[in-house]
């Protein structure tokens, strides 16, 4: 097989939920597929369309999704799999690299394309106003693909050093204490009055938005589909006569605020 017909996969980001989020060249991505792979969740969120085949599989499934993704494309199939928010994010995109780092030869020959989604703390974010205004970073509560001890480390560091951090996966069902456990370490680097936004199901229809406390925050709940940030000492909440409060990081700092 050449290059030219091996077949094509994209690795494509839903965004959040709420159609309108879904970025044109997604839209044209997924039209385009004769096959899509993805999260059976996240696939019920792409339109039925004739000839498709459909291949959904479950959440913990992401390495053998992606190697039965690449196995057909190499066919000569268009595959699309699909992510919710980006799929470089704590999402497909990686998975698919890991695959085609260790895979056959003819993985790495496909014509392979990233297509970005707005990612679930962009969107929070946005519904509340400014708070990655200024230093931020990431980080997954998961434990599943790394040690607990890890985490703890990256949430010391990032903390001490004065950003804003973004969680995704704060809880599952089989990870019920490690939140708490995270805010407990957080309040030992930042006041207790430090604003933490809770994003659950952004852009569904059972959206919810909160702003608490530090102190408050480890009470708060928190499920999988919730995106949890926490300020850091420069996070403001400016109080709105009538209006739910914004919360902003300012673009400076002017001294390290740790
Ligand atoms: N690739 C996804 C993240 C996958 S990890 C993205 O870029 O958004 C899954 C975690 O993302 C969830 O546990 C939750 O923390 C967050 N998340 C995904 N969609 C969300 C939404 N609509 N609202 C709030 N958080 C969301």
């Amino acid at each position: 097989m050449t290059p030219a017909d091996c077949g094509r996969l994209a690795v494509v980001g839903l965004g959040p939920g709420d159609p309108r989020y879904l970025t044109p060249e997604a839209d044209t991505a997924l039209a385009a597929a004769a096959a899509l792979y993805g999260y059976g969740p996240y696939l019920d969120r792409v339109p039925a369309r004739a000839g498709q085949s459909r291949h959904p599989s479950d959440n913990r499934e992401e390495g053998a999704r992606a190697a039965a993704a690449l196995r057909h494309a190499a066919q000569g199939t268009d595959v699309a799999v699909v992510s919710g928010g980006d799929p470089g994010v704590f999402a497909m995109a990686a998975a698919i690299c890991e695959k085609m780092e260790t895979g056959p030869e003819s993985w790495r020959a496909l014509d392979v394309v990233f297509i970005p989604g707005i990612t679930a703390m962009l969107a929070v974010a946005a519904r509340i106003g400014a708070p990655l205004g200024h230093d931020f970073c990431a980080l997954s509560l998961s434990d599943n693909l790394k040690p607990w001890e890890l985490v703890e480390r990256r949430l010391d560091a990032a903390a001490s050093a004065g950003f804003v951090i973004a969680l995704y996966n704060p809880v599952s069902r089989a990870r019920p204490w490690q939140f708490g456990n995270a805010i407990e370490r957080l309040r030992g680097h930042l006041p207790p009055a430090t604003p933490v936004i809770f994003g659950r199901a952004v852009g569904r229809s059972d959206e919810q938005v909160s702003v608490v406390t530090l102190d408050a925050a480890a009470a708060t709940p928190a499920d999988m589909s919730t995106l949890v940030i926490v300020g850091s000492r420069a996070t403001r909440v400016i109080a709105r006569p009538g209006r739910s409060p914004l919360v902003y990081t300012p673009r400076t700092a002017a001294e390290v605020s740790v």
